[in-house]
């Protein structure tokens, strides 16, 4: 049996809009007669019902939009909606650790995290006076700093690395090589590979809530 279940909904023009949900055994599809909606786009009037939102809701059935939360259970789109809640919350967490990491963390990754690591395998020198990584080629060789945030969350050490007659590419290569070894397994690293995946959820999303 198809449920269905339709929302008035105030947008930006005169007329309400109207988002639609069918739930056939698992799939739930839906629709909504504004702009986005027509071109297969997301569009906040859908997302306003299934998230419980009734601010703009214009027509005379709140009870509905709880049947709509249940309609969701199960459902392909809350499936694909979960995942991309997930990597949505790993790319936020991520950006303050971003934000965190510039004037504060530096001191505490280079100390407590990366310095011992690397220095064992020989590559840099943790300093905690300047929160930077200096870098040595060999044994004893000073070829540049790096600032410790950016070498862990992202390789953004080209800008060191690029600098003319500083090190060989082959060095540098291996050099990063050992920071994302360092990485594997972290926390960081689950995150990043969560935020790399946010296009093809969202994808998903928009495919589950449309056939
Ligand atoms: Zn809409």
């Amino acid at each position: 049996m198809i449920e269905k279940l339709t929302f008035l909904v105030q947008g930006s023009a005169t007329e309400p809009y109207e988002p639609t949900f069918w739930k056939d055994g698992d799939n739930l599809t839906t629709s909504c007669t504004c702009l986005a909606g027509d071109n297969g786009w997301y569009c906040k009037h859908r997302f306003a019902v299934m998230n419980g939102d009734t601010t703009n809701l214009v027509s005379d059935n709140k009870d509905d939009v709880k049947r709509l939360r249940q309609m969701l259970v199960g459902s392909d789109v809350e499936d694909a909606n979960a995942d991309l809640a997930i990597a949505l919350e790993a790319s936020e967490k991520l950006q303050s650790k971003r934000k965190l990491a510039a004037p504060k963390r530096r001191t505490h990754i280079s100390t407590q995290a990366a310095t011992p690591y690397l220095v064992d395998q020989g590559f840099l020198t943790g300093n905690d006076r300047t929160h930077f990584f200096d870098l040595f080629d060999g044994a004893d060789h000073y070829i540049g700093s790096i600032p410790a945030q950016d070498s862990v969350f992202q390789p953004k050490v080209d800008k060191v690395f690029n600098l003319p007659n500083l090190c060989s590419i082959a060095w540098r290569e291996k050099t990063l090589d050992k920071i994302f070894c360092f990485m594997a397994g972290s926390d960081i690293e689950a995150m990043m590979r969560l935020e790399t995946k946010l296009s093809e959820f969202k994808i998903r999303l928009k495919i589950a809530m449309h056939d």
